[in-house]
């Protein structure tokens, strides 16, 4: 480690200031990934402002049409809940599967989609399921939120207020779980909407995206022999000690068969 100037406000009117007056600052949520890339010395920011003390960042909603989840919400509290469970229960599983307990207690979802890092699991979540970023400036569809690896549409000190999900027809989440982190080697969200199916998928590839082709086939017929045809291009796909390119792309199509499964 090394020295930086730690903040704790207590409001979002606050944080943003001292953001703003800081040479080069970063939020903190949960502090499980921010932490270690700064013992790594990775990241060496000079003030780190701690969003923990801010309650509206918690708060969690569900109505008729969408669930709405504060940045601040622990994985546990979003897999917990039953409201969230019983509207789309896809977002417990997969907030149920994220890690281990100690992991679950400390990561929010904020700073999830904030990181994105290309094996989380909830940005298969916020594209398959067609989700809108609430910050502090402006509301970000899925589809334009995610620009690349570790790379986000937010500006420098925008921050995440909230997450909303519309509540699907029948949505599911099947992941491939990395054996030692739990970290998704391929996550995969589908969901039926009024407007469509949408396919989103996390692990396979640099960044999270939607599988169009899969989108398309199970609009015709949603049934897994749907996809029995479909094959993922292996260039697009990551490889590393895990599992190769080939086998990430195999992945993709089997994951989504199985949630195209649960769904039927
Ligand atoms: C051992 C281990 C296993 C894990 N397994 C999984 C897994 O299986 N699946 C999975 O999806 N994740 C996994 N994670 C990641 C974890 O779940 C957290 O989601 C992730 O570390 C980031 O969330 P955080 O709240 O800890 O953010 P922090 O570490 O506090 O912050 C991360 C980044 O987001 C920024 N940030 C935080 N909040 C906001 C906000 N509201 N607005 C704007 N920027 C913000 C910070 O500035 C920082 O750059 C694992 C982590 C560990 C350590």
């Amino acid at each position: 480690m090394y020295t930086f100037n730690y903040h704790r406000p207590d409001s979002l009117a606050s944080a943003k200031a001292l953001h703003g007056d800081a040479e080069d600052a970063l939020y903190l949520a949960g502090r499980h990934t921010l932490l270690p890339s700064m013992k790594q010395r990775l990241r060496q920011p000079s003030d780190v402002i701690d969003l923990s003390g801010i309650a509206e960042l918690r708060a969690i909603t569900v109505d008729k049409q969408a669930v709405t989840i504060g940045a601040l919400a622990t994985h546990d509290e979003v897999a917990r809940n039953a409201q969230i469970r019983g509207a789309i229960s896809a977002l417990t599983v997969l907030a149920g599967g994220i890690g281990d307990a100690q992991v679950r207690n400390r990561g929010t979802i904020g700073g999830s989609l904030a990181n994105n890092d290309p094996a989380a699991d909830y940005p298969a979540a916020v594209l398959g399921l067609g989700a809108t970023i609430l910050t502090d400036e402006r509301e970000i569809a899925a589809d334009d939120f995610f620009t690349g690896m570790f790379e986000t549409d937010l500006g420098d000190n925008e921050l995440i207020k909230a997450v909303r999900f519309p509540i699907p027809q029948a949505a599911a989440y099947v992941k491939f779980p990395n054996p030692a982190s739990r970290y998704a080697t391929v996550g995969v969200m589908i969901a039926r909407t009024a407007s469509g199916t949408r396919v989103g998928i996390t692990g396979a590839a640099p960044c999270a995206f939607r599988a169009r082709e899969m989108e398309s086939a199970l609009d015709g017929n949603f049934a897994p022999s749907s996809l029995d045809g479909i094959s993922l291009d292996p260039d697009d796909m990551n490889a590393d000690l895990h599992a190769s390119a080939e086998y990430r792309a195999h992945l993709c199509v089997v994951m989504a068969k199985r949630a195209v499964s649960q769904i039927a």
